[in-house]
């Protein structure tokens, strides 16, 4: 079944393309489809914003649409950036995103955090189906590793004291708020009879 990601990240094409090889599912970009849009994330949650992106898309392709939106949640600064995550300190690059927030929360006690992820999968007669994955960690005191992308050099994962970035595709992909949003998604449309 061939299903299009509704973005042009191509870190997370290449993340959801590992999470579902061997699925039958093949993995579209935007691009590929031909459809070079950016939708309005203007929704109040993770679920709202995926499905914004992912309706955006089938109605522009035809095809059926996958989206997820997905950020990280620190609890020291309210839950933010939260669905504000790739929007957060602005034209700053990453490294230096992280750093402002090490910074902000140094001497600070609370420093748990959480990734989450919603994803909505589309067809054009109407079917939807969503799923949600999170993946709990600590902000660091530094940042390490070279995987990844985003904030992973500063997101220390829970139970296994590595930095995310510092984690193998694959063991990423395991423990993933975006991979365990997939599977769960998967699990549904095998329950479904989609896939
Ligand atoms: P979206 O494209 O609107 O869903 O924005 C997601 C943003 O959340 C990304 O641009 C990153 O800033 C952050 N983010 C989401 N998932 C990850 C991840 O796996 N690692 C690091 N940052 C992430």
């Amino acid at each position: 079944m061939k299903i299009v990601l509704a973005s042009n990240n191509a870190h997370k094409l290449k993340e959801m393309r590992e999470i579902l090889a061997g699925t039958g599912i093949e993995l579209i970009s935007q691009r590929e489809a031909g459809a070079d849009f950016e939708a309005e994330e203007n929704g109040l949650t993770f679920e709202e914003n995926a499905r914004i992106k992912a309706t955006a898309c089938m109605r522009a392709t035809g095809l059926p649409s996958l989206s997820d939106d997905s950020g990280i949640c620190i609890d020291a600064l309210a839950g933010l950036p939260g669905i504000y995550s790739s929007r957060f300190l602005g034209e700053l690059s990453y490294p230096e995103k992280c750093q402002r927030i090490i910074t902000l929360l140094e001497d600070y006690p609370v420093r748990t955090a959480r990734y989450a992820c919603s994803v909505v999968l589309v067809f054009p007669d109407g079917r939807e189906y969503t799923a949600f994955g999170t993946t709990e960690g600590t902000i660091a005191r530094d940042q390490a590793g070279e995987g990844g992308f985003g904030y992973d050099p500063m997101f220390l994962v829970e139970g296994d004291g590595r930095h995310m970035a510092e984690l193998s595709e694959d063991e990423k992909n395991a423990i993933s708020h975006r991979g365990r949003a997939v599977r769960a998604l998967l699990k549904t449309l095998k329950e479904n009879e989609i896939c």
